[in-house]
């Protein structure tokens, strides 16, 4: 038998009781394709792999387009599907089929085209989000009821969530220690996908009618549109990397500076719709160190592994992540109960805040970067956030407003790093108690005075100002310009996937 492609038996675990995976060659593997939508540096999909070759199997790679998921729009509908249209290709000259269900019972659809194609084992993704466990149980129960093995691998975290803590962890602080032991385990090398697996030969699957269902999504989701700048796939995901490594992440210590937008590495829509690996991406930072610095590679790292894998652990482990509850610390809910009635300087409704009409001329940039550009700045997310809380009527308003406003015009709202990005801005979650002050309590506070000492703030505003114009020309033309990337970088793809923008209703 070939020597496991997913080495680690800890990376996945069984969701069914009493079943063991069974493969043959008229009974696929079916990879249920959710979170991780690409095929290279994929556990779940090698996971799927490995039970496939070692049973003689093909493995069909499904998907289950939903008609609405979390407030997306054409903007996150639409980088997706064309993602996941270049995902097809990938997968076929590997000799996986690829499939696509519809509707908004996951767990049915995808149960239902095991059933009608013969699996008996189902590999998925891992998500800590509320819906995607609700599903994958769901699934599970499914296969049990006819005795089919289903089982999870986490192929989003470099450690397996499961693995890295058992618990709800303090903060970065005691994550980082426990990560850091497992990374010999866990942080190495992917293998090549097989391209000698057998092919599906079964029932007839329906080809995938893509122009349709992307212009169907658009049309459906228009209020939003899509930003052109930003090419879907695995392709364009590894190009940004591969600028970010080798020529911006040296700027990396400057990526609090909302001005100098390239020092950001960019990659967090493709990240987050999981059209490339984080672990990847960390293999090829600590690669090309040399080119920067090990400070700017030290902090990337942090980032990318140790926050984000923080925001999987603390959605996993408090499923009220998207509320105040959600925080398990008494001294902050405490706290902002005690001035939830203090008075607030100014008070704005959800619609001058979504048309960017406050008082605040970086607080308007940041809001017009975000539903122009479909990215804000890293930096600005916590001023902007924060500022939410100072100017709405409660922080459960607050919390509301700015998760609603996140996920509907962020390419990568919707993500276990959004939802905890907004919880510890509003509720001070993985965070301490500081100074007491009005309407925040000892929630930590950022002050517009001293955030004009750190970086130009007319500086970032007009830049701003050229992205709302080359986004606007954009949606006209259906071109894709530079300066309407919120994050200044080049992606050297051709536009495979070309967008066919819509104008926005102003
Ligand atoms: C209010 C608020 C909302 C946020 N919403 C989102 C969101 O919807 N989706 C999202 O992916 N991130 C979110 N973040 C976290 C962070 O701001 C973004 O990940 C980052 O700005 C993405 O840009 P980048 O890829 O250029 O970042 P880089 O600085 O280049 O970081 C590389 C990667 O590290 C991870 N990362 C960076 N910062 C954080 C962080 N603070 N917490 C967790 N992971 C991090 C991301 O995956 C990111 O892509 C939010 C933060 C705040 C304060």
């Amino acid at each position: 038998m070939p020597s496991a492609l997913c080495a680690s038996k800890k990376r996945y675990r069984a969701l069914t009781r009493g079943t063991k995976p069974e493969a043959g060659p008229n009974a696929p593997v079916v990879y249920w394709l959710s979170r991780d939508q690409r095929v290279r540096d994929n556990w779940a999909l090698l996971r799927a792999c490995d039970v496939a070759r070692a049973n003689d199997a093909p493995v069909v790679i499904a998907f289950n387009l939903l008609t609405k998921f979390l407030g997306a729009g054409a903007r996150q509908f639409g980088f997706m599907l064309r993602g996941l249209r270049e995902l097809e290709g990938a997968a076929k000259a590997k000799n996986v089929t690829f499939a696509m269900t519809y509707g908004d019972e996951p767990a049915i659809a995808i149960d239902a085209l095991a059933k009608k194609i013969g699996a008996k084992t189902i590999v998925c993704d891992f998500s800590p989000l509320r819906d995607g466990l609700k599903w994958r149980k769901e699934l599970a129960a499914l296969c049990e009821a006819r005795s089919a093995h289903c089982e999870e691998c986490d192929a989003h975290n470099v450690v397996p969530c499961w693995e890295a803590s058992d618990k709800l962890e303090v903060g970065a602080r005691t994550l980082r220690g426990r990560l850091a032991k497992r990374y010999p385990e866990f942080l190495h090398e992917f293998p090549e996908v097989p391209d000698d697996l057998p092919k599906y030969s079964g029932p007839a699957l329906d080809a995938v009618k893509w122009d349709d269902i992307i212009a169907e999504a658009l049309s459906r989701g228009q209020a939003v549109p899509e930003v052109t700048w930003a090419i879907p796939g695995e392709t364009a995901a590894h190009a940004v990397l591969d600028d970010f490594v080798n020529s911006r992440m040296k700027l990396y210590e400057k990526r609090n500076d909302p001005s100098k937008p390239q020092a950001l590495s960019g990659l967090s829509p493709w990240l987050h719709f999981g059209q490339i690996s984080g672990q990847r991406c960390a293999l090829e930072a600590k690669k090309a160190v040399g080119k920067a610095s090990p400070p700017a590679y030290e902090s990337f790292f942090e980032e990318l592994v140790v926050r984000r894998e923080l925001s999987d652990n603390f959605c996993y482990y408090s499923p009220k992540y998207d509320q105040i509850e959600g925080q398990k610390y008494d001294w902050a809910k405490d706290t902002l109960r005690l001035h939830a009635s203090d008075k607030r300087p100014y008070l704005y409704s959800l619609e001058e805040l979504e048309r960017a009409k406050t008082h605040d001329d970086l607080w308007n940039a940041a809001q017009r970067e975000l539903r122009y550009g479909g990215k804000m700045h890293g930096f600005c997310r916590m001023y902007w956030a924060k500022k939410i809380l100072e100017w709405t009527e409660s922080p459960e308003q607050a919390l509301k407003f700015a998760i609603y406003l996140n996920d509907t015009y962020s390419l990568d709202g919707r993500d276990p790093s959004g939802y905890v990005g907004c919880m510890w801005s509003i509720v001070g979650v993985h965070d301490q108690g500081w100074k007491e002050r009005e309407v925040f309590g000892k929630i930590r506070y950022m002050a517009y005075d001293s955030t004009k000492k750190k970086f130009s703030i007319p500086d970032y505003i007009a830049r701003v100002n050229a992205l709302v114009k080359a986004a606007k020309a954009d949606f006209k033309s259906g071109e894709s310009s530079h300066a309407a990337n919120p994050g200044l970088f080049k992606i050297n793809v051709p536009a495979a996937n070309k967008r066919k923008a819509t104008e926005e209703a102003q």
